[in-house]
């Protein structure tokens, strides 16, 4: 039994009129912890308690934590979240609510990690938001869920922050004999760390994040994502806050799922990507979604865009 679910792959009847084209959801904002992530930290969770870890630790507050906090509770290992100053209210919330121990520490991520890093011990894991192979194995059981659907896309889109999922996907669509399918890697500006890093031809790191689209805001990609981002038909679209906004709205009233900005960077190709999917007949989006967004947040971020 793994902590994450089948979800639901539907195809859109709104997004593909108005993509004119057949438009496929893996609606992963299902997911019990709302977002994707629990694919991948749920079986490195489960592979470290096996092996006998009796804490584990994070330093996202963000939906890698909250991914974390689930897997603890559910594995009945206790958690612990160190997240900065920063960190909003509601974060703070879902991790409690999860009976993670939560430790505000410091202005910046950085400072929350160091902390983090300074607590493991040979009983603890860390479980990193993106750069790890248990969580890209993890992550490609979504295509493994659609292969076995029957459901063959002509392309995938999803987003890319630290390039976790785009790893997990990639690793999915080789084993499932399916590596020919080229991956549309949608990012925010000011989260861009991939499509600066193919356009560099090599891993840059970003000064700041920039987008709203915090979920995103790795300011380096992993080097797996890096590679196969070359090796691989990978296409990176960059699209602005403002359309990852309105595509959140529009998915809102479509399908009636609040998803973040993150995830609405890959729904903005359905609704104004044309260009980007040229050519595809039946197209996968990957409906990663996200818990810390709210109707409130939306609506401020809609205000901010506009
Ligand atoms: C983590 C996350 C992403 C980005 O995933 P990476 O593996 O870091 O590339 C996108 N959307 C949501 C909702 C996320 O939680």
């Amino acid at each position: 039994m793994s902590l994450h679910i089948e979800t639901p792959l539907i195809e859109s009847l709104p997004l593909s009129r108005q993509a004119g084209r057949s438009i496929w959801l893996k609606l992963e904002a299902l997911q019990p912890s709302g977002s994707f992530k629990l694919r991948g930290i749920g079986l490195a969770c489960e592979t470290y308690a096996q092996q006998g870890k009796r804490r584990f630790v994070s330093s996202s507050g963000g939906n890698a934590g909250v991914a974390v906090a689930y897997a603890g509770q559910r594995l009945g290992v206790p958690v612990t979240v160190v997240v900065p100053e920063s960190t909003t209210e509601r974060a703070r919330n879902l991790l409690r609510e999860l009976n993670a121990e939560l430790i505000v520490h410091g202005a910046s991520w950085a400072e929350a990690n160091t902390l983090a890093q300074s607590l493991l011990d040979d009983e603890s894991a860390f479980l990193h938001p993106f750069d790890h192979r248990l969580l890209w194995r993890g992550h490609a059981s979504l295509v493994d869920e659609v292969a076995r659907s029957g459901f063959r896309p002509d392309a995938v889109v999803l987003s890319v922050g630290g390039g976790g999922l785009l790893s997990g996907v990639i690793e999915g669509l080789e084993r499932n004999d399916w590596g020919e399918l080229p991956v549309i890697a949608v990012e925010t500006r000011g989260a861009d760390s991939l499509n600066q890093a193919l356009r560099a031809g090599t891993r840059i790191t970003l000064e700041a994040i920039t987008s709203i689209a915090t979920s995103l805001g790795a300011k380096q990609v992993c080097e797996r994502a890096f590679d196969l981002a070359r090796s691989h038909d990978v296409r990176s679209v960059v699209v602005s806050d403002r359309a990852a906004v309105n595509a959140c709205e529009r998915f809102l009233d479509d399908h009636r799922l609040l998803v973040e900005p993150a995830c609405g960077a890959s729904l903005a190709m359905a609704y104004e990507g044309a260009e980007a999917l040229e050519g595809f007949d039946k197209v996968l989006i990957v409906v990663c979604g996200g818990v810390t967004a709210t109707v409130d947040n939306l609506r401020e971020w809609a205000r901010v865009c506009a």
